[in-house]
């Protein structure tokens, strides 16, 4: 790309903004688009738990780089900081013990804290969680979870900060091809919008954004509930940590000390989904989707967790709420050049484990943009899709 050409980022999610960081502190004139406000989307509701734990090596590197970048957010910002580092912890049965112990050395390797614990080891560490049926836990001291909506707006405003335009509460319409080129984007308004690349970080409403210009991913969306339970004085008690369990499916933290989030887990946080999760609540119009949870709803995560932390049984259920995962077939993440229209980028499918990567994602399109193609990215190309 050439120095001095425009680029536009669409969507405000912790990738969009993020690029926009990366682009505008690089010197590219950038214009970041949000039909809301940064992290107005999925961004904002995330459980935004942080591991570098994955069984696919770019992805760990991504996360790792990721926690990096949150960490560094209030040299970056002047706000923060946003991580809460209360570790993290996984656990799984016999059949994964093998992978897992393969990928903690792996990662270990990368640089990151990460310990394996034997059942007992694990008990020690987890009072008041049952053993049933566990054959490894994993322990991740440096990561634990993130203040989501914080750490996306404080990236937007450092992006601010650098020369980024920020336009708020602006849907971008439509794209604009030129012969075989990106030209630009129109506006909900009718505001037409010029630029020598555009990345569209749309999260949810990509796929509709590419029909705009005759291309197409398989993405589809999915409605993702979250428990909120009422612990007030003993939310770090009863989950001292960021949890994650293979065998019971299912995925917690505590938000201060008042509260536990709480959410059914179907291995998309290793880049391996368990088939046989299935994959309900599908969702054809992100714009309209139910985002409250009902007690129903609620109580059925809350099963799940029965036996392993029977503690939780005794908390109160608040209302909870629901976001939207935007899903790939694999599970792993769509970013690159989309094939066909020179100029456009994508970085979505992020498959609902996409916060921790995130900001790292967003330097490495940023990267894209600017360089040329990105090794990690490799990958997550969009081309690996037929439909692309
Ligand atoms: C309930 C929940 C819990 C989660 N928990 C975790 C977790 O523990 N750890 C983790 O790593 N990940 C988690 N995730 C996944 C993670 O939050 C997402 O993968 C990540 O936030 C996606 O970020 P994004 O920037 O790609 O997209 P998004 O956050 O979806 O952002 C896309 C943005 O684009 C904007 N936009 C869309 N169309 C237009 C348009 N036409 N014009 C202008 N703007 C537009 C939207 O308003 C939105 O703000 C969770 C997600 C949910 C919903």
């Amino acid at each position: 790309m050439r120095t001095g050409s425009d680029v536009i980022v669409v969507g405000a999610g912790i990738v969009g903004s993020s690029v926009a960081y990366h682009l505008a502190a690089a010197g590219v004139n950038v214009t970041l688009v949000e039909q809301t406000h940064p992290a107005g989307g999925p961004s904002g509701k995330s459980s935004a738990l942080l591991h570098a734990f994955y069984l696919m090596p770019e992805l760990s590197q991504l996360a790792i780089r990721g926690r990096e970048i949150l960490i560094s957010l209030p040299e970056i910002s002047g706000e923060g900081p946003f991580v809460t580092e209360i570790g993290m912890m996984w656990v799984c049965g016999n059949d994964n013990e093998a992978s897992w112990k393969a990928a903690a050395e792996r990662i270990r390797g990368e640089g990151a804290l990460i310990e394996t614990l034997s059942p007992q080891a694990f008990a020690d560490a987890a009072p008041g969680f049952a053993l049933d049926n566990v054959a490894l836990a994993l322990w991740e001291p440096e990561y634990g979870y993130a203040d989501a909506f914080g750490a996306t707006n404080a990236i937007a405003r450092a992006a601010k900060a650098r020369g980024a335009r920020i336009k708020q509460n602006t849907l971008v319409e439509r794209l604009v091809k030129e012969d075989d080129r990106i030209g630009g984007v129109v506006l909900a308004d009718g505001t037409a919008m010029k630029a020598d690349a555009v990345v569209l970080a749309a999260g949810p409403w990509t796929r509709r954004l590419l029909t705009t210009v005759g291309l197409d991913l398989p993405l589809h969306v999915e409605r993702h509930p979250m428990a909120v339970l009422d612990a007030a004085g003993k939310a770090r008690q009863v989950m001292p940590f960021a949890w994650c369990d293979d065998i019971s499916c299912n995925y917690a933290r505590p938000d201060n000390d008042g509260v536990i989030l709480a959410g059914t887990w179907a291995g998309g946080g290793t880049g391996v989904r368990h088939e046989q999760a299935g994959r309900p609540r599908f969702v054809d119009n992100p714009d309209d989707y139910m985002e409250g949870v009902e007690e129903a709803e609620s109580v059925k995560i809350l099963e799940t967790f029965a036996t392993r932390v029977p503690a939780m049984a005794d908390l109160g259920i608040r209302p909870g709420y629901a976001g939207l995962y935007d899903m790939s077939p694999d599970d792993l993440p769509v970013i690159g050049a989309m094939p066909g229209v020179d100029g456009l980028f994508v970085a979505a499918g992020s498959s609902g484990h996409g916060f921790k990567t995130g900001p790292a994602v967003g330097e490495a399109v940023a990267r894209l943009v600017t360089e040329g193609a990105q090794p990690i990215l490799v990958p997550f190309s969009p081309s690996r899709f037929k439909a692309a």
